[in-house]
């Protein structure tokens, strides 16, 4: 989302008359585009302040902080002497950036804009990466934030606090959007939302929104990212299971597999419900790819609701996992109401522990594909390589031999480790 959001603001930036300039040695402006939800990015943001400062040896230079760590830290920023910065907004506010950096040429105080919006969705904006994709994935993949903010309040996240209420743009402005990344030769897009699957404009829903994307010509495979397991109502399975645009991969965000542990972060499912979810998507789609992020020591989880974590992800299989260690946030219903208790110790062992049997199950799950046939969208042309991925989103190397970002190449899975598969193309079996 924070990449999609800089192209937002290069955007915005570029019809104001700035020229982008990648090197913060010699642009007159640098802005850092912040996340608050997991690390202490404040530490790493005011130490790139400081950094950016000291390589410049004191030649002038604006500095604007961006994103939800300006929400999140406002008076920090707004009041620390010894950070020089000079002007701050939050996700809501980039249109109003030509504004506050002309004023941060002023006199007065240092300019800011947190203001949280009930409609901004910039809808009205055309990211610039999406007029021709960045150097990476060349017209492959193009983002597209179609809902933001979150109502979800989980207990441990700050989303709701520095990204604000849920609103959707409409389906017809998105398909608009998908018409011309189409148009300018991207194959894929990836719907973004804080919670993706609880977008609704009017009457339209998640599903009806997928089902309208895939009509569009020349898309040929679509993703979204991040649902919440609470919005998996029957007709989105099935069209994750029958529209051939879209693609066969979920990531559903467990977090827990312990009832109490559920509960006291607010997911507002329990175990024996995300199961049933898992095994209905199984059911539809049996070669769904299916991956997790989980939370190890929330607050007052004992070994044995750690031991349940545990089982589910044994039970399920997950394809992969992002596991992370609790960190508490500022200003969340956790950090008021549950003490963040888990020893730093056994946060660490649980999140070893977790690794190395994700590790495990992921290793097994990819060597079930070898021998498999897939089509991979070509992302890469690399130097010894080329990658691409399956359906399901899964990695393949492939030998290189003048495949280019943007085709579809069929090709036989030959070997898999736990981090990509490698495959070699038909025509050359
Ligand atoms: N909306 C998505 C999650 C977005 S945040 C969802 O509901 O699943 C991405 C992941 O960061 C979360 O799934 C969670 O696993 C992790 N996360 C969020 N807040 C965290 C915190 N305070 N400490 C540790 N991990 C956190
Ligand atoms: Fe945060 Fe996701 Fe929960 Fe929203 S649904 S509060 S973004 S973890």
């Amino acid at each position: 989302m924070n990449e999609y959001d800089t192209e937002l603001v290069r955007s915005i930036l570029d019809k104001a008359g700035y020229a982008f300039i990648g090197n913060e040695l010699e642009a007159d402006i640098v802005m850092l585009n912040t996340c608050a939800i997991r690390e202490h990015a404040h530490r790493k943001v005011y130490g790139r302040v400081h950094e950016i400062h000291h390589k410049r040896q004191g030649k002038p230079v604006k500095i604007g902080i961006l994103g939800c760590m300006a929400t999140n830290l406002r008076t920090d920023l707004l009041e620390n002497k010894s950070l020089k910065i000079d002007f701050i907004a939050g996700p809501d506010s980039y249109k109003r950036l030509p504004q506050l950096i002309a004023e941060s040429y002023g006199e007065g105080e240092k300019p800011f804009d947190l203001t949280l919006s009930e409609f901004e969705t910039y809808s009205d904006i055309f990211p610039s990466q999406n007029s021709g994709g960045n150097s990476h994935s060349r017209n492959v993949n193009a983002w597209i934030a179609v809902m933001r903010g979150c109502n979800n309040f989980c207990t441990f996240c700050v989303v709701p606090y520095t990204r604000g209420r849920e609103r959707s743009r409409s389906v017809e402005n998105v398909v608009d959007e998908v018409r011309r990344l189409a148009d300018n030769g991207f194959k894929q897009v990836t719907l973004l939302g804080q919670n993706v699957n609880s977008y609704r404009h009017e009457k339209s829903d998640f599903a009806a929104l997928l089902e309208a994307v895939s009509r569009v010509d020349g898309i040929e495979r679509i993703r979204f990212t991040s649902p919440h397991p609470k919005d998996f109502p029957n007709p989105l399975l099935e069209v994750v299971a029958n529209n051939p645009k879209v693609c066969k991969h979920i990531h559903l965000p467990l977090q827990s597999g312990n009832d109490a542990v559920l509960d006291r972060m607010n997911r507002t499912y329990t175990q024996a419900e995300f199961l049933a979810l898992v095994d209905k998507a199984r059911k539809l789609s049996p070669k769904i790819v299916l991956s997790t992020d989980i939370i190890v020591g929330f607050s007052g989880e004992t070994d044995t609701e750690f031991e349940d974590t545990v089982k589910v992800m044994q039970d399920v299989e997950f394809d992969s996992a992002f596991i992370f260690k609790y960190s508490e946030r500022e200003g969340t219903i956790a950090q008021r109401k549950f003490p963040d208790d888990v020893p730093d110790a056994i946060k660490t062992e649980r999140i070893v522990r977790l690794n190395e049997l994700q590790r495990e199950i992921t290793l097994k799950k990819n060597r079930a594909h070898i021998n498999e046939i897939h089509a991979l969208l070509i992302e890469n042309d690399g130097k010894d390589s080329t990658l691409g991925r399956t359906d399901g989103n899964k990695l393949v190397l492939i030998p290189k031999n003048g495949h280019k970002s943007g085709e579809f190449v069929p090709v036989r899975i030959t070997d898999a480790g736990p981090h990509n598969l490698k495959g070699t193309p038909l025509s050359n079996n």
